[in-house]
């Protein structure tokens, strides 16, 4: 069942999703050669912290960290560690808070340093689509607009798009329905109706879709070993079209 958010329900959604964006913001000055992702996720918790929010993701079945920092092959749900960032690598940095009984959730990609053009563009085109996709989040849409938004962009700059992880419905629970494909037929699925509130998260690789999970039980990797970027927003649908509510 889609949990339809009351205008007094977006409102706290805005704030814990601005609380996200902030941190987000607050990463992307840390990622620089040296810093060891660990360091990254303490920042994330002191600074939810900071905020009386709590960080989403700990605990969350049993994963030990606050922050998903998801290097170079790394898809998503990547665990925070001793690694350091060198000059080159990009670095996908995914976090969420609960704040007044609401959750927000979003992710960026940041390059360390100077990256090569094949990263910068596969960046480029994952944010870009992301972008694509909440412009067709209108409530004259239907769920799987948003996800063709994605694939047909993606596929046109020659990318492919992960099948195994989705976006999702977010509320008083982090994961809520409906699920949100980046992949798809246009014109499928629920109508999308004022009040819903959707996680949109593009997971994009350079070469061939297919992932596999580590044996660390959540590290997802490609298994050709091509990059992958992930852009993600908290976007809730109103009268007036998507809004953006993870940004500054
Ligand atoms: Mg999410």
């Amino acid at each position: 069942m889609i949990v339809l958010k009351t205008p007094s329900e977006i409102e706290r959604m805005r704030s814990a999703s601005r609380i996200v964006a902030e941190i987000l913001e607050v990463l992307r000055s840390e990622v620089k050669p040296g810093v060891a992702t660990i360091e990254l996720d303490k920042r994330a918790e002191a600074e939810a912290k900071k905020r009386k929010a709590r960080p989403a993701f700990k605990g969350y079945s049993g994963f030990p960290y606050s922050l998903c920092c998801s290097l170079n092959d790394q898809v998503v749900h990547g665990m925070p560690s001793t690694r350091v960032l060198v000059e080159g690598d990009i670095v996908s940095l995914d976090f969420g808070v609960v704040y007044d009984g609401y959750y927000g959730d979003a992710a960026i990609t940041v390059p360390v340093s100077t990256v090569s053009p094949q990263a910068e563009r596969l960046m480029r085109v994952t944010e870009e689509s992301l972008y694509r996709a909440i412009g067709s989040a209108s409530s004259s849409n239907r769920l799987s607009d948003i996800s063709h938004a994605v694939q047909s962009y993606v596929e046109q700059c020659g990318y492919s798009v992960v099948r195994e992880f989705v976006g999702h419905g977010i509320g008083k629970m982090l994961h809520e329905s409906p699920q949100v494909p980046n992949f798809g037929e246009p014109g499928r699925g629920v109508k999308l109706k004022p009040g819903m509130v959707l996680a949109i998260e593009p997971m994009i690789n350079e070469k061939g879709h297919d992932v596999k999970v580590l044996s660390d039980g959540w590290t997802a990797v490609t298994c050709d070993g091509g990059l992958s970027a992930h852009f993600e927003h908290t976007v809730a649908i109103t009268d007036h079209g998507p809004e953006i509510l993870s940004k500054l």
